[in-house]
């Protein structure tokens, strides 16, 4: 349970000053010592002398992006690897990190190190290091963690950058992370990585609020999307779900969040049998999907049409925060 009523098991007991010395404590070898590390009021680092530097930041929220049934070590890691899968989207590697807490004095001490706990693990997995970070208080019974992450690319993948005929490739499978997989992907480093060397590879994006919103992203100007209905691959989850929601299987694919997939874009010249192989060789457990290519946009068409049909998909939406 986030909160806790006995006031010795909160962090009410701490305060502030203690608090950060239980956070170095439980975070160990992933935050440096100061100046590098928590301590001053900035984290000091040696600039970057060459690449690019990539910074991203994600929030996760108590009754939002986890409840009372997710465990903290599992909303911890969430927090780390939700900022990660945005670096592979670009090709990066991340590298360090802040945290800002916004939290009730209520929240129940045990609850924190669990969730510190996971933030340490996942950081040690990626090489990231916590230099510091912010703690400030809200009314009962509330938890928001806020962390930006840094890294570097020699080259981003942008998502801007696909041309008309390229061919469009998905990792994993999609839709209905909500039954568990919103917590316990793997963002996609590696593949992120390898694809960014690849000058077939045009753009490149994380799937975080679903196929039918974030694919329009790739899309140039005056194109849309051909997409192949029956290559989408849709995840056991999402039939589950469809089995109870009254959405088609291929809703769910399209319109659920939280895939954390790598949607990307190849060169209409690639030779796609030679470039799966590839790709089977050097990462044989990711799926790897081709669901369509990008077409000039023909008259009073959607983004995304049928490749089989020619009528237009429906599924165009996807995750909008703030939406009512
Ligand atoms: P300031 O008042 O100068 O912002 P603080 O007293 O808030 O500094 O923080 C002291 C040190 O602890 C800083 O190095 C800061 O980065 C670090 N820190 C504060 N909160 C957190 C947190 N939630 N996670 C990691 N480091 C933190
Ligand atoms: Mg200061």
């Amino acid at each position: 349970m986030l909160a806790t009523k006995t006031r010795t098991q909160s962090v009410a007991h701490l305060g502030e000053s203690a608090l950060i010395e239980q956070i170095k404590f439980w975070l160990g070898p992933v935050n440096p010592p100061s100046p590098q590390g928590i301590g001053d009021d900035c984290a000091v680092s040696v600039a970057l002398k060459e690449g690019n530097q990539l910074t991203t930041t994600d929030a996760i929220n108590y009754g939002y992006h986890f409840d009372d049934s997710m465990n903290p070590e599992n909303v911890g890691a969430k927090l780390i690897k939700r900022n990660v899968s945005d670096i592979a989207a670009m090709g990066g590697t991340p590298e360090s990190a802040v945290l800002a807490l916004l939290c009730s004095s209520d929240v129940s001490i045990d609850w924190l190190k669990g969730f510190f706990l996971g933030i340490r693990d996942t950081c040690e997995r990626y090489s990231i290091s916590l230099v510091g970070g912010d703690i400030s208080t809200l009314k009962a019974t509330s938890f928001s963690a806020v962390l930006t992450l840094n890294g570097y690319a020699e080259e981003p993948k942008l998502r801007t950058s696909s041309r008309v005929g390229d061919f469009i490739y998905t990792t994993g499978t999609l839709g209905g992370s909500i039954l568990g997989k919103h917590y316990q992907f793997e963002p996609r480093l590696s593949e992120g990585q390898w694809l960014a060397k690849s000058p077939e590879c045009h753009a490149m994006m994380d799937l975080s609020d679903g196929l039918g919103k974030d694919l329009n992203a790739l899309l140039p100007e005056n194109t849309m999307a051909d997409l192949f209905l029956d290559q989408i691959p849709v995840s056991e989850a999402a039939k589950k779900l469809a089995h109870t929601s009254g959405l088609e299987e291929l809703e769910h694919a399209f319109c659920d969040g939280e895939d954390y997939e790598l949607l990307f874009t190849m060169d209409a010249q690639t030779d796609k049998t030679e470039f799966e192989k590839s790709w089977q060789n050097k990462f044989p457990n990711t799926q790897l999907t081709c669901i369509g290519s990008i077409q000039n946009t023909g008259v009073e068409k959607g983004p995304y049409l049928d490749a089989k049909t020619g009528k237009p998909i429906p599924w165009v939406y996807g995750f909008e925060h703030l939406k009512t």
